[in-house]
């Protein structure tokens, strides 16, 4: 499959591309355009910018084009990009903090269904100490009030079991709570500063 991106220009404010490198800990001046991040990506086909040219984008400074890419939600986070970059630049931690920024700044509208689904996913991590896929679907249904676009696709997942009635059990929930904790902290502290 061809891949097909836009291309990035080349202007912009140097002060959003030093607080990214800052927050994501990631020199991302050590990327060399190789391309190696987009070509392992496993959702590049649904992205607009490629992993390769949100780097771009940030090294450039281009804030506006960076936070409201498409890209910055479709990323799973998945690490294929970072395991295999030669110069050790963490994208999946660059992603985190630009959707962090997007949603500090109110790039993307609170109510948006990324936005819903974001907050959804990750209100379950804390509370199931993993992902529990039925009971995400069932609260993002309830809260966009969409019932009925993927019903089938529910059903059949369910009927193949790739839907778990039960939700999961993890030993140590308390220690998954706790990181969200310090994560609370940590951004409040944040917010104050
Ligand atoms: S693999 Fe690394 S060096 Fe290559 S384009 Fe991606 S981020 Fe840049
Ligand atoms: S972490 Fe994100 S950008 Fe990197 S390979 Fe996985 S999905 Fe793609």
């Amino acid at each position: 499959m061809q891949y097909v991106a836009k291309s990035v220009p080349a202007i912009g404010d140097t002060d959003f591309s030093s607080e990214v490198k800052e927050a994501s800990g990631t020199n991302i001046d050590r990327c060399y355009q190789c391309l190696t991040c987009s070509l392992d990506c496993p959702v590049a086909f649904a992205m607009d910018y490629l992993p390769h040219q949100v780097v771009r984008l940030v090294q450039v400074g281009l804030k506006q084009e960076a936070l409201t890419s498409a890209t910055i939600w479709v990323c799973a986070n998945c690490e294929a990009c970072a395991t295999r970059c030669p110069n050790d630049v963490a994208i999946p931690r660059v992603m985190d903090t630009l959707r962090a920024m997007a949603l500090r700044e109110r790039v993307v509208e609170k109510g948006k269904d990324i936005v819903v689904f974001h907050h959804t996913f990750l209100e379950n991590i804390r509370r199931w100490g993993r992902q529990y896929e039925l009971s995400l679907l069932l609260q993002i249904k309830l809260r966009t009030r969409d019932f009925f676009s993927d019903l089938r696709l529910g059903l059949r997942m369910l009927r193949q079991g790739k839907l778990k009635l039960r939700p999961p059990r993890l030993k140590d929930v308390a220690g998954v709570r706790a990181i969200f904790r310090r994560i609370d902290q940590s951004l409040a502290e944040g917010e104050r500063t």
